[in-house]
C-alpha cells in the first residue's frame, strides 16, 4: 500500500510574497478555488499581520471554502498568533502556522535571541495557537542550517506544547538530497507517531523537488510547494513536479496523494494569467514545451511509439491536445474551449474583444500556438481590467 503524502499548498502565501506574484482578494480566491478542485490537502492563504489584505485573503478563502483545511501564517508571538486566528474565524478545518528561527546565524544576526529563549516563545506560540484551534503547524525556519541537537529539542518540545505538524524547511535552499533525508529522518525517528513532519524547500540550488523527494523516504508526510515554483528568489518546489514524480515513478517512490493530476497544466494557466508571468518554455510538467517534440529524431520515434520520447502522457496532467492548432477559420467557440483548457476562463466582453485580436493574427500566420493565445488572453484580460471595464 502507497504511503499517503500531504500537500500543503503555498501559492497564496509563500508564492504571493515574492516579486510580480501580489495577488487582490478576488484573486487569492479564483486561485484557491482551482488549488481546492486541484485536491489539495492543505490551503495556505496568507500572513494575516502582514497586512489588511492577506488578513482579509484569509477570511475570505475560509469563508467561500468553508470545508477547506485553511492554514494562516503568525510569527511566534501573541499579536501574530491571535490575527491568525482571527483571520481564521470562518474556517471549519482551520491551521495556525506559526514559526520561529532556530539557526544560530538568524538567532545571533536576525532574532538577537538565545536558543533558551527561542525555544520557550515556540512552546508558548503553539500553545497559544491550540487555544484557538486543535491543527497548529510549527516551523523551525531555517531548519537546515541549525544544530542537529538544538533542533531535536526544539521540535520535541513544540509537539509536547500542542503542535502536530513539524515542518523543517529549507529556507535558504542550500542543503543536498542525502543530508537532508538524514536530518528529516533524525526528526522523524524523534518525533515517531506524535507529530506529522513536514518539508518546505527552497530552489536556490534548483534542488528543491529533490531534496523535498528524498526527504519522503526519510519519513516526511507533508510536502509544502507552489503551483509553478513561485517563492522566495528563486522559489518552492514546484507541486507539480513533487506530484508528477510520484506518480511517474511510483516503482521508487511508493507514495500517494490526492492531487487531480489533470488539472495541473489549467492551474499553472490560472496562475500565469493572474500573476506577471508564467513558467519559463521548459518548466517541467507545465512548461509550453513540456512535450513538444522537435528534433527529427525524437519525432521519428516519438511518432512511431510514444514511449520512446515521452514518459507522461500530456492529458494526465492536463496538456491540451497540442496538434489541434487554430487558425483563422477558427470559431468563437473553439477559441473560448482553447482558453478555457488553457485555464483561462473568459468573460462574453473578454471573448468579444480576444476574438477580433485573435482573428486578426491568425490572418498574418499559419496557425497560433497554444502560449501566444495564452499571452494575447491574458493581455485583453489586463486592458479591459485596467481600463476598469471588465465587471469583476
Ligand atoms: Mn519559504
Amino acid at each position: 500500500m502507497p504511503e499517503r503524502v500531504y500537500i500543503f499548498d503555498t501559492t497564496l502565501r509563500d508564492g504571493e510574497q515574492s516579486p510580480g506574484c501580489s495577488m487582490t482578494v478576488p484573486e487569492k480566491i479564483k486561485m484557491a478555488a482551482k488549488l481546492i478542485e486541484t485536491g489539495v490537502d492543505i490551503l495556505e492563504a496568507g500572513f494575516p499581520i502582514a497586512s489588511e489584505g492577506d488578513a482579509e485573503a484569509v477570511a475570505a478563502v475560509s469563508r467561500e471554502f468553508p470545508w477547506a483545511n485553511v492554514a494562516a501564517l503568525a510569527r511566534a508571538n501573541k499579536a501574530d498568533v491571535d490575527e491568525a486566528a482571527r483571520a481564521l474565524k470562518q474556517a471549519r478545518r482551520p491551521r495556525i502556522h506559526t514559526f520561529l528561527a532556530t539557526s544560530d546565524i538568524h538567532l545571533q544576526y536576525k532574532l538577537k535571541k538565545t536558543r533558551q529563549q527561542v525555544l520557550e516563545e515556540a512552546c508558548a506560540a503553539v500553545a497559544l495557537a491550540r487555544s484557538y484551534v486543535d491543527d497548529v503547524e510549527f516551523s523551525a525556519e531555517d531548519a537546515t542550517r541549525t544544530d542537529p541537537d538544538y533542533l531535536e529539542q526544539v521540535c520535541r518540545a513544540v509537539v509536547a506544547a500542542g503542535a502536530r505538524t513539524v515542518n523543517l524547511p529549507d529556507t535558504v535552499g542550500y542543503t543536498v538530497p542525502e543530508e537532508y533525508a538524514a536530518m528529516i529522518g533524525r526528526m522523524a525517528g524523534a518525533l515517531g507517531d506524535s507529530a506529522v513532519v513536514s518539508v518546505h524547500c527552497h530552489d536556490d540550488l534548483g534542488m528543491a523537488t529533490a531534496n523535498s523527494l528524498a526527504a519522503l523516504h526519510a519519513g516526511a508526510r507533508q510536502i509544502e510547494c507552489t503551483i509553478n515554483g513561485i517563492g522566495e528568489r528563486a522559489g518552492n518546489a514546484a507541486l507539480e513536479e513533487v506530484v508528477m514524480a510520484m506518480n511517474t515513478r511510483r516503482d521508487r517512490l511508493p507514495f500517494e496523494t490526492r492531487i487531480a493530476t489533470e488539472h495541473l497544466f489549467s492551474a499553472s494557466q490560472l496562475l500565469s494569467s493572474i500573476i506577471s508571468f508564467g513558467p519559463q518554455p521548459n518548466k517541467a510538467i507545465v512548461g509550453e514545451n513540456a512535450f513538444a517534440h522537435e528534433a527529427g529524431i525524437h519525432q521519428d520515434g516519438y511518432l512511431k511509439e510514444r514511449t520512446t520520447y515521452e514518459i507522461i502522457e500530456p492529458r494526465t496532467v492536463g496538456v491540451p491536445e497540442t496538434r489541434l492548432v487554430l487558425g483563422k477559420h477558427s470559431g468563437r467557440h473553439a477559441l473560448a474551449r482553447r482558453c478555457e483548457d488553457l485555464g483561462i476562463p473568459l468573460t462574453r466582453q473578454e471573448l468579444d474583444v480576444l476574438y477580433t485580436r485573435f482573428t486578426a493574427l491568425a490572418d498574418r500566420k499559419k496557425g497560433v500556438r497554444n502560449d501566444e493565445i495564452a499571452a494575447l488572453a491574458r493581455e485583453v484580460i489586463g486592458q479591459l481590467k485596467a481600463s476598469g471595464a471588465a465587471a469583476d
